[in-house]
């Protein structure tokens, strides 16, 4: 294990220990349920829209570390993003997340959402990184529920 990796590992940790954005807003304009049944991660995702930017977001629910840490930084990242913007950089997050040779521009774009990318060797983690994702998609598309399954 290089330190790199050590070093990863201690975000995911401080993020999922320490979760950024975690409550309930007041007055959301957009919300959604998102459940990973495979590692039991269950998280509600709460957003302000207002004309296509997502001007506030925070997240409550329990699951793993690493859907707690994805979530966190997920918080951290999209603020003040427009809706286009954000699924640019869902789509970059899930490749990078799935596919062995993504392009390292790619991946740069991400910034701290990198530290995520070591789930790529265990399967079964992809779908904790990517449900907050999945659920904020679903937020900004109106829907109230996604799951991974
Ligand atoms: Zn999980």
């Amino acid at each position: 294990m290089d330190s790199l990796r050590e070093l990863y590992q201690e975000v995911i940790l401080d993020h999922g220990k320490n979760p950024r954005n975690f409550n309930t807003p007041d007055d959301p304009t957009n919300k959604a349920l998102g459940n990973n049944p495979l590692c039991g991660d269950q998280l509600t995702v709460y957003l302000k829209v207002n004309s296509g930017v997502v001007e506030d977001v925070a997240f409550i629910g329990r699951g793993c570390a690493i859907s707690i840490a994805s979530a966190s930084m997920m918080t951290e990242f999209i603020k003040g993003k427009s809706e286009d913007e954000i699924k640019q950089i869902f789509n970059k997050f899930h490749e990078m997340c799935t596919e062995d040779a993504s392009d390292k521009s790619t991946i740069e774009e991400l910034e701290k959402l990198q530290v995520l990318s070591g789930v790529r060797e265990f399967p079964t983690r992809v779908k904790c990184a990517t449900l907050p994702w999945h659920t904020l998609l679903a937020a900004l598309a109106g829907e109230k529920e996604v799951t991974t399954e």
